[in-house]
């Protein structure tokens, strides 16, 4: 555990936040910080983690892990439970972007994306599960992307995995329902961070059209999905469960 504060009070909410170091995750974290839940940031890089939690601020606890490690991932949830006595949210957030060719994409790469986009999903949610289920509770939020909604080319690994993570909010809102566990799913459209950097400024014409079809005529903020990450957790959301809440500006909706 990468330690920032000595308030460690075990009384708050808990968030986990995975991908918390960075971009949307970043975002998320001090939002729920700042609603004074203790947060849990989990990364693969140290460093970077480090100075997520200096920013965040007091109660941000940084925890480096590879989620894509599926058999470390029951012993990192325990530990997780035991130093901070609940877990209350979890913030499937981690992912990565391969934009490729489908026809260039190998078995490996594609795995590689599937492994860390979706199946590690299922293993962190279903450990934390067991903690929020034991305590009578908890909200979980995967983060999918407007890429499995539409025919978009060069991302077929990423959108098959943010499809089966719509999928997975589905079932698991309703099989987790009579734990008291909500588990809901945010579908950021396009949204400013180094991965959709990444991949637009690789490609002007394809930026081009996504400003062209986003009513609001913008890429969103970071902030902005995390506000959404702060609503559904909350008591304000405590009867939605299983939807898919599209933060994208109208993108989904434009003409
Ligand atoms: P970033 O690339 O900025 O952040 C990704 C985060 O995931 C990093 O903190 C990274 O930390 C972490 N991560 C990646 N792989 C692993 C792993 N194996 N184990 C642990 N942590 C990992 O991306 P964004 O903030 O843009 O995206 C966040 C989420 O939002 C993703 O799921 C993405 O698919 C989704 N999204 C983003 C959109 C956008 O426009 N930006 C649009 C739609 C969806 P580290 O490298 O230290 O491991």
């Amino acid at each position: 555990m990468v330690k920032m504060s000595d308030n460690l009070t075990g009384q708050k909410k808990t968030a986990v936040i995975t991908g918390g170091s960075s971009g949307i995750g970043f975002a998320v974290a001090s939002r729920l910080a700042a609603d004074g839940l203790t947060c849990i940031l989990i990364g693969r890089n140290r460093q970077k983690l480090e100075e997520a939690c200096r920013k965040t601020g007091n109660n941000s606890y940084g925890f480096p892990a590879d989620l894509t490690d599926l058999s470390s991932l029951p012993a990192l949830v325990r530990e997780i439970a035991s130093k901070f006595g609940r877990i209350d949210v979890l913030v499937n957030n981690a992912g990565i972007h391969l934009k490729k060719p489908a026809l260039e994409v190998t078995d490996e790469e594609y795995q590689r994306v599937i492994l860390t986009n979706q199946t590690s999903v299922f293993v962190l949610t279903r450990e934390t599960a067991k903690i929020m289920a034991a305590a009578g509770g908890g909200s979980v939020i995967n983060i999918s992307s407007m890429a499995s909604h539409y025919g978009l080319p060069g991302v077929i690994a990423y959108a098959a995995s943010k499809s089966a993570v719509e999928g997975m909010t589905r079932s698991l809102a309703v099989e987790l329902a009579p734990y008291n566990i909500r588990v809901n799913c945010i579908a950021p459209g396009f949204i400013k961070t180094d991965m959709s950097s990444s991949a637009l400024d690789s490609d002007p014409s394809r930026k081009e059209r996504v400003l062209a079809r986003t009513p609001m005529a913008r890429l969103g903020k970071p902030s902005e999905v995390a506000d959404a990450v702060s609503f559904l957790v909350s008591e304000a959301a405590s009867f939605i469960t299983g939807i898919v809440m599209p933060v994208d500006g109208g993108n989904s909706i434009g003409f």
